[in-house]
């Protein structure tokens, strides 16, 4: 596999609307997009840098997996998105390789790009994702 850009940064906050505000009036960057997503209760907010975009998470739950993030170690960045072409194989291609998967399988994500992540356990600590376009 080889990643063909960085799709989005993920970081975690407390509160989306406070870090949408200093993300526009601090770095003139306008969010296009907010958008919740049930199952992994969170809510997102999108902005454009050149290709790459910043995605701000806020728990809709403490028990969420943003809530439980931000518990345990603060706000911060909370993963990293490559863009890939053939998700499904690309994950065959990384069980073999042993790395481990939290998603077997792809999974539909914001933006209804299809997605799946690594474990962090295998990626020095930084939990990965892999983001792809569905094929219209
Ligand atoms: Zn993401």
């Amino acid at each position: 596999m080889k990643p063909t850009h960085i799709e989005h940064i993920g970081i975690a906050v407390e509160n989306l609307e406070e870090a949408i505000a200093f993300y526009e009036n601090t770095f003139g960057l306008e969010c296009y997009s907010i958008e919740e997503v049930k199952d992994q209760k969170v809510r997102t907010a999108f902005f454009k840098v050149g290709e790459t975009k910043i995605e701000l998470l806020e728990s809709t739950s403490p028990d969420g997996p943003i809530g439980k993030f931000i518990e345990k170690r603060g706000q911060g960045v909370h993963h990293l998105a490559f863009a890939v072409n053939g998700l499904a194989s690309n994950l065959e291609e990384l069980k073999e390789k042993e790395v481990r998967l939290i998603d077997e399988k792809p999974r539909k994500g914001a933006e209804g790009l299809n997605i799946a992540f690594l474990h962090p356990k295998s990626t020095f600590g930084v939990l990965t994702e892999l983001c792809e376009k569905p094929k219209e």
